[in-house]
């Protein structure tokens, strides 16, 4: 007799989904072309057909915790080829989306991030606690002379933000991720599609190395035929933010272990590198706009606020930074100081929601990927 299933739909589910983006998931009528073009799916229990079925039934146990979810890169062969236009792409990103707020931890974070009517939250409190903070150190003037920013904002009162912040990501991270990981090991064991019935950290660790070139190298985005667009721009996101952290860090270590404070001359070659990744992450994220607006004109993909929040923050740190600099460089402190304010607004924003938005994905896809192939259902490069 066949394995019976006792189904217990979640229609909360299906309305966060829709909600979330995957607002065409009923439109399927499940041919499964989504799962045969598809450049990814395995010849195994191949997606995404089958989490369409998931969603459109409330399937929350079929969904979170679901190792495919994660190895889709929303290339949106499938959305494009889809009969009835019900965007799987939309749909599986809806899906990390919803994962992501349940694996949050503290899980209040993950629903405000979530929600749309919360924006004005998320801005409003590094804005509050940053004027507070000057206002309490007496810094809420525009200072005069020669425009220094740690004038205006001392970097200890920025170090003392952002120090705690890091430490507050990391372990938001790492209670998620420790869900995360649990949840999928469960899930194919059950599924039978585990290899292995252990989850050897260390084995999982020196799997990490062996999926890293996939990654840096996005080779799994070249695999797509309708949106190769967004190898660039994924490419240029990222290696900007690797450069930007790399400056993050020398500069760290040049005023508190070297002594030497800023403002650094624009010839330093570590503030080449902040300003060559600073343009990189401009174009790159332009990019993504221009892609998306066209995917939406060719209703492959709609894209939610999930999505559209992640490149408005990273649209507004780079703008906001650069012309933090220019300003600063053209003398006009009644700008440079403002400026500066809003940039760091965005700087804490982007830190302090790291956990719960869409940026997340780059660790929970991370850990999926390596999953994939630490339970030999790919093989490591
Ligand atoms: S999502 Fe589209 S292509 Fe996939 S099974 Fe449903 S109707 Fe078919
Ligand atoms: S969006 Fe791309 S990777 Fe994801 S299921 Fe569709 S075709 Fe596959």
């Amino acid at each position: 007799m066949a394995n019976s299933y006792w189904v217990e739909p979640d229609l909360n589910l299906v309305k966060e989904l829709k909600a979330l983006g995957g607002d065409t998931l009923k439109r399927c009528f499940q041919c499964a072309t989504c799962s045969v073009v598809c450049p990814i799916s395995p010849e195994e229990k191949p997606f995404p057909r089958k989490e369409m079925i998931a969603a459109q039934w409330g399937l929350r146990d079929k969904l979170v915790g679901n190792l495919d979810v994660w190895l889709c890169h929303q290339c949106n062969d499938c959305s494009a080829y889809c009969p009835r236009g019900a965007r799987p792409g939309d749909v599986l990103n809806a899906v990390r989306a919803y994962s992501i707020k349940e694996y949050s931890w503290p899980s209040w974070a993950g629903t405000m991030v979530a929600n749309p009517k919360r924006w004005w939250l998320l801005l409003g409190i590094p804005v509050a606690i940053f004027l507070v903070l000057l206002g309490a150190g007496g810094h809420l003037n525009i200072p005069d002379g020669e425009i220094e920013f740690a004038k205006f904002f001392p970097t200890l009162l920025v170090d003392a933000i952002f120090i705690p912040l890091t430490m507050w990501i990391m372990v938001a991270f790492g209670v998620g991720i420790t869900r995360f990981l649990t949840d999928i090991h469960k899930n194919a064991l059950a599924d039978g599609r585990a290899k292995r019935e252990d989850l050897n950290i260390p084995d999982f660790l020196r799997t990490f190395v062996c999926t890293l070139p996939t990654i840096l190298r996005h080779s799994k985005f070249s695999e797509c035929s309708t949106n190769k667009d967004r190898y660039l721009a994924h490419i240029l996101v990222m290696y900007s933010f690797i450069g930007l952290f790399v400056v993050t860090n020398v500069f760290f270590v040049a005023l508190y272990i070297l002594d030497i404070p800023g403002p650094y001359s624009q010839l330093n070659p570590v503030k080449i590198l902040a300003n060559v990744s600073g343009i990189g992450l401009l174009v790159g994220v332009l990019l993504m706009i221009s892609n998306r607006l066209k995917d939406r004109e060719a209703n492959v993909s709609k894209g939610g606020y999930f999505d559209w929040s992640l490149i408005i923050l990273i649209l507004g740190l780079v703008l906001t930074g650069g012309l933090s600099q220019l300003t600063r460089l053209a003398h006009v402190p009644g700008l440079a100081y403002p400026m500066y304010f809003v940039h760091l607004v965005f700087v804490f924003c982007l830190f302090a929601y790291l956990p719960f938005c869409k940026l997340a994905h780059l660790v929970y896809r991370t850990v999926a990927m390596t999953y994939s192939r630490y339970s030999e259902r790919e093989p490591c490069e």
